[in-house]
């Protein structure tokens, strides 16, 4: 079935519903708002929805439209698992740009739903002895080709997607946490508490690629920001940054566009440049976040 089949499946199937039982049929479906109809009488039932630029608003049904994505969390499941055909999505980060400034961790907790106590994304300050300083390094999940993650899941929650990114479907997380004692760069967070506007989000249906809404007991991390991928963006800390300092791209293409300053270059040319590395090689999880060594790039 292909994606425009699908997408008429759900809205029908949401529609359907709507049509039997009102809104309350629709607590645990979710909708991407397109719009909304212009037809100004409500029917007094409201549904929470989230807008296309994933914001949480709540809306009449009678203010919804034919032409709005209908998704459910099946649907969402099956999409969320599959992955995007042909790509490998790769990071570079620039380490001789970072300045600390931490507007790609804000822009990461905003989106995924995370109280400021909890990091996909974390800027570490790290020692330099060979040039006695300090430099700032943004690190997140790696995406690991070879990911020690996923053969640990006993349920199969995580998973590795055909587009190279690393997932966590929290609908069957049962917080064991294998996944983030089996992982090298301690890039997974555990949801001990009730996450940040929890009753907001209640009757919102999972995203596992925008990985909201969090949910208490199981385990969450970087998802390269599937759900911005998909549409042809570029992920939210990389189009947060103010300095330049991330890349995103495919591998597949040998392009990553950088997030400040919008350029694409050639992905091959920038890490044989500028002597790239990759966390703990020795390991061989094979990360697909590469490093640019904290010195003046020349990418
Ligand atoms: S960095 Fe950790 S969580 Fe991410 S894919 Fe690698 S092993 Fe898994
Ligand atoms: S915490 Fe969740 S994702 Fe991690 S290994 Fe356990 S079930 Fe799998």
């Amino acid at each position: 079935m292909n994606q425009a089949n699908k997408n008429d499946k759900s809205r029908r199937k949401f529609l359907q519903k709507l049509g039997v039982a009102g809104a309350s049929a629709v607590a645990g479906s979710a909708l991407l708002l397109q719009g909304c109809s212009d037809s100004n009488k409500s029917s007094g039932n409201k549904v929470k929805v989230l807008t296309a630029d994933n914001k949480l608003v709540e809306v009449d049904v009678a203010h919804l439209k034919p032409g709005d994505k209908i998704q459910d969390l099946s649907y969402l499941q099956e999409r969320g698992r599959e992955g995007i055909p042909g790509k490998k999505f790769v990071m570079v980060v620039d380490l001789a740009k970072c300045k600390n400034a931490r507007k790609c961790m804000k822009a990461c907790q905003s989106a995924h739903q995370l109280k400021p106590e909890m990091h996909h994304l974390n800027v570490l300050e790290m020692e330099d002895p060979v040039r006695d300083t300090s430099y700032w390094m943004p690190k997140t999940c790696q995406h690991c080709d070879n990911p020690p993650c996923v053969s640990v899941c006993p349920v199969d929650a995580t998973f590795k997607r055909q587009d190279g990114i690393v997932l966590i479907d929290n609908e069957r997380c049962i917080g064991c946490r294998f996944c983030v004692a089996a992982c090298p760069y301690s890039a997974r967070t555990f949801n001990w508490t009730e996450p940040k506007n929890s009753e907001e989000f209640a009757e919102v249906t999972y995203d596992m690629e925008l990985n909201v809404p969090q949910k208490k007991g199981t385990v969450t991390k970087c998802a390269f920001s599937a759900d911005r991928v998909r549409e042809g963006k570029l992920p939210y800390c990389v189009s947060a940054c103010p300095n330049g300092v991330y890349y995103f791209g495919d591998q597949n293409e040998d392009l990553v566009t950088n997030g400040t300053t919008k350029k694409t270059v050639r992905l091959s040319a920038l890490l044989d440049n500028n002597a790239a590395y990759t966390l703990m090689p020795e390991l061989g999880t094979k990360p697909s976040v590469y490093y640019l060594p904290p010195r003046e790039s020349k990418g």
